[in-house]
């Protein structure tokens, strides 16, 4: 049977660490969506345009290329920029470039395509809402801005990419703000998602709750 999984939620909460995890133990896919908004957010910057113009940026759809490997390398037009992505630089535009609809609809298209083969997890702000509202479970995983601000900051420390702890705060709440508030495929909790507050969660105890709603999903379809 093919199962959909969209894991949707606010900024550094885990969802990408978990997501990976879940996809090996249950052998789906998983699909990075805000690995393409950052992507693009990249591209931007390097072209030295304002992530913030919208009128120049959208310029650059049709020259982007995005491609994400099963190894979770990331390439835009066939540069390896998987470590690029995660720069303060990019996470602290990403939300400009992900406010437009016509870079949305452009991404989207291909997260659909790629969803389409086997089973899949996919995370990001919109998957349960827009991308794949069909999606055979849908979570909404959330944790305090603290603890989302901590886990970044370890992360970033661990993959050697310099930061601080005020700027992750400052980055993570920036984000969450303009990605709740634009006008197209806000960030939201679907009405038929189960919410997961991961706060008081180790990684582990998250994924395992992962697989158990997966699990009983598919229980429930047979
Ligand atoms: O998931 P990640 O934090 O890497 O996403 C980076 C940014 O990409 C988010 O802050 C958001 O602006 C954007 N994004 C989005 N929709 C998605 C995935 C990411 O708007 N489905």
């Amino acid at each position: 049977m093919r199962v959909v999984v969209a894991i949707d939620g606010p900024a550094a909460a885990g969802k990408s660490t978990v997501a990976k995890l879940v996809a090996k133990q249950l052998g789906y896919t998983y699909i990075d969506t805000g690995a393409m908004y950052r992507a693009f957010t990249w591209y931007c910057m390097e072209k030295g345009l304002d992530c913030q113009n919208h009128d120049e940026c959208i310029k650059l759809i049709d020259e982007v290329t995005i491609k994400l490997k099963a190894d979770g390398t990331v390439l835009c037009n066939d540069i390896d920029i998987t470590r690029a992505i995660r720069e303060p630089r990019v996470s602290s535009n990403v939300s400009y470039i992900a406010s437009y609809k016509e870079i949305r609809l452009f991404l989207v298209d291909q997260q659909r395509l790629m969803a389409k083969e086997g089973s899949v997890i996919m995370d990001g702000r919109d998957i349960g809402t827009y991308v794949l509202p069909d999606a055979d479970v849908k979570i909404f995983q959330i944790a305090s801005v603290e603890t989302r601000a901590i886990r970044r900051y370890d992360e970033n420390i661990s993959k050697g990419i310099p930061c601080t702890l005020d700027e992750i705060r400052e980055d993570v709440r920036k984000r969450d703000y303009i990605d709740s508030h634009r006008d197209f495929a806000p960030l939201k909790c679907a009405e038929d998602a189960i919410t997961l507050d991961t706060s008081d969660m180790s990684i582990e105890e998250v994924v395992n709750a992962i697989i158990d709603i997966i699990n009983k999903k598919i229980s429930e379809k047979k």
